[in-house]
């Protein structure tokens, strides 16, 4: 259609949005590893929880695995994951002298310190997060065998701690921020003694990008989240739109998964991306919708974020750029 006859859209663009430092750092090791090391390299899990970026690096010779026993003797070297591996994963790369390359993110590596010290301390750990999710299963791997049970609760604990009064907790960084405080909330009143974060541990990106959409969600006739469906931190802003009085929020993977029918009556659109979501994917996607509406982007800015993470000591010297 010609440009007067599309109807108008306001597209609000969160920021921030998309990749966090912890994501950049782990896409950086895979792609300087090739550089340093040549193809293949080989990555336990997906490194962060994108589609694209992982189609991405297996396009440059990434080969990704979810068990070190898949991959063949080598001298190549592994990459573990951003969301962070059980110990007994490294022990395991030691034990057949393979070349590893940590990807997990520092922040996740923090609650893992956190997890053990508590742990030495004698406390019983509760841990808020997603059964089943690598970051929680790498967490509860900080600890010996045996020393995790898993139990299902939502935003009403049902949890009872064996020993309330050494009891401490921890959380997944990615979760939503509103739950976790209710859930701390509810531990704290029935669990007086129990030890809690300052804060929690919901990493900054996770909190910034939420926040960026609760500013956005109430004046959004739709949102489009950019992520994958198995990206937790991604999944959780579609909720922190729909809780913040957006009435359609919808996850979309890449531009061509768009349902048109969605969209058809709308005049204004927020659009955000998870930290593993790339910048290119969000472009493609405003892009689809300028073919079809007369758009007007604005930036709603509510953080400004300037944190990196350093590269593992043998990549150090490759960072040409
Ligand atoms: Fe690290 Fe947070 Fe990014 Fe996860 S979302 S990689 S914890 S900065």
């Amino acid at each position: 259609p010609q440009r007067s006859e599309r109807p108008p859209l306001t597209v609000y663009l969160a920021s921030p949005r998309g990749f966090c430092a912890g994501v950049d750092r782990a896409i950086q090791i895979v792609e300087l590893a090739l550089e340093k090391y040549g193809a293949p390299v080989y990555v336990r899990h997906a490194i962060v929880h994108n589609r694209y970026v992982v189609e991405s690096l297996e396009a440059k010779g990434a080969i990704f695995v979810e068990e070190l026993d898949e991959i063949p003797e080598t001298d190549a070297p592994i990459v573990f994951s951003a969301h962070g591996v059980p110990k007994a994963v490294p022990a395991d790369a030691r034990n057949r002298r393979m070349f590893m390359l940590d990807a997990t993110c520092p922040l996740v590596s923090k609650v893992h310190i956190e997890a053990e010290r508590l742990f030495d301390h004698g406390h019983e750990i509760l841990l808020i997060g997603h059964a089943g999710h690598p970051e929680v299963v790498g967490t509860t791997g900080q600890l010996p065998p045996g020393a995790s049970r898993s139990r299902r609760a939502r935003t009403r604990p049902l949890l009872r701690p064996r020993t309330p009064r050494s009891s401490a907790v921890i959380t997944q960084t990615t979760l939503s921020v509103d739950d976790t405080r209710d859930i701390l909330a509810v531990l704290q009143t029935r669990f007086p003694d129990i030890v809690v974060p300052r804060k929690d541990d919901i990493c900054y990106a996770t909190t910034n990008r939420q926040d960026a959409v609760k500013r956005i969600a109430a004046q959004c006739d739709a949102m489009i989240v950019v992520g994958s469906p198995n990206s937790s931190n991604s999944l959780r802003l579609v909720e922190v739109a729909q809780r913040a009085g957006c009435p359609q929020a919808v996850l979309v993977e890449r531009r061509s998964e768009i349902d048109w029918s969605q969209f058809e009556n709308i005049r204004s659109l927020g659009v955000t991306a998870g930290a593993s979501a790339p910048e290119v994917l969000v472009d493609s996607i405003i892009d689809a919708f300028a073919e079809r509406f007369d758009v007007a982007v604005q930036t709603v800015t509510t953080a400004e974020e300037t944190i990196s993470f350093k590269l593992p000591r043998p990549l150090r010297d490759t960072t040409a750029a």
